[in-house]
């Protein structure tokens, strides 16, 4: 008896979930060295400003205030040594994970649409979220010298206390632009496992997107479409076209930074029971039901 199509567009949109749950923990995980290191950094160099603006608490002049800068300079560099590699390799064992469990996932909701088991793939992160993660430190050091190039005599003369608290400011610039980068790793990974998976049970095999349950008017317009392979999903679609859309065609999700929709293995002639499978994801992400 065939599945019914009902049943695997539930499963199948429970996915999302599992990937944005993996998400937020690895991604706690990822920043928290680089966010202690930094809110030390940043008790520090107020320590180092009250001690130097002494009893009227004025900002120090010329050779005082020449130390205090290279100080909390040196404060801000510290925090950042190894923060940038750390992250990346944090972020690749975070995407290898994803692709591992959407390979579990996605080999299940396509075990239960063929009626016969998936064969078992060895989970890769692909291109995709190696570049993500491989541009991370690189990134983070821009954050750090962007904190670096605030903390001027100059600017400590202006500000005071507040040039200290901006510098950190965008110190801490660079634990979002780890974030980002995590999710699209993550959400890449997760898609690369299941190509994979759809390659290795027949090489005409397509994937259907699936968004995520309550996802933004563009990637609400992915839902229910397919791709054969080496095809891309074509770019700009959006329910709402006043909203942002985005011209780039893609092979698969992310749409966009923190995009948890998935892709899973699809042929039109897998015998299932109900309203066809595309039919039903379009009609979830439209409705907005889960
Ligand atoms: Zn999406």
């Amino acid at each position: 008896m065939a599945a019914s199509s009902h049943q695997i567009a539930d499963s199948a949109s429970r996915i999302p979930a599992a990937l944005r749950r993996h998400e937020q923990q690895t991604a706690a995980a990822t920043t928290r060295p680089l966010a202690a290191a930094l809110k030390a950094a940043q008790n520090e160099a107020v320590q180092h400003w009250v001690r130097a603006a002494g009893a009227r608490q004025t900002t120090p002049v010329g050779d005082a205030l020449k130390r205090l800068v290279q100080a909390i300079r040196d404060l801000v560099t510290r925090a950042f040594t190894g923060a940038g590699k750390q992250a990346q390799r944090d972020i690749e064992r975070a995407a290898f994970n994803a692709a591992q469990q959407s390979a579990q996932r996605g080999g299940a909701v396509t075990t239960a649409m063929r009626g016969e088991p998936t064969p078992p793939v060895m989970p890769t992160i692909g291109p995709e979220a190696a570049d993500a993660a491989a541009a991370v430190p690189d990134a983070v050091a821009e954050e750090e010298a962007g904190a670096l190039a605030l903390l001027t005599t100059a600017a400590l003369t202006a500000l005071g206390l507040a040039g200290i608290t901006r510098a950190f400011g965008r110190a801490r610039r660079a634990l979002t632009r780890i974030t980002r980068a995590l999710a699209v790793a993550t959400t890449s990974a997760a898609a690369h496992a299941v190509r994979a998976i759809a390659a290795t049970i027949n090489p005409a095999t397509r994937l259907l997107w699936v968004a995520e349950p309550g996802a933004c008017p563009a990637c609400a317009a992915y839902a229910g479409r397919s791709v054969r392979p080496g095809q891309q999903f074509p770019g700009g679609l959006s329910l709402d076209p006043r909203r942002t859309r985005f011209p780039e065609p893609i092979t698969a999700p992310p749409r966009h930074p923190h995009c948890r929709c998935v892709v899973i293995p699809w042929s039109p002639d897998w015998r299932l029971d109900g309203t066809p499978l595309p039919t039903l994801l379009r009609q979830h992400a439209r409705t907005g039901a889960a």
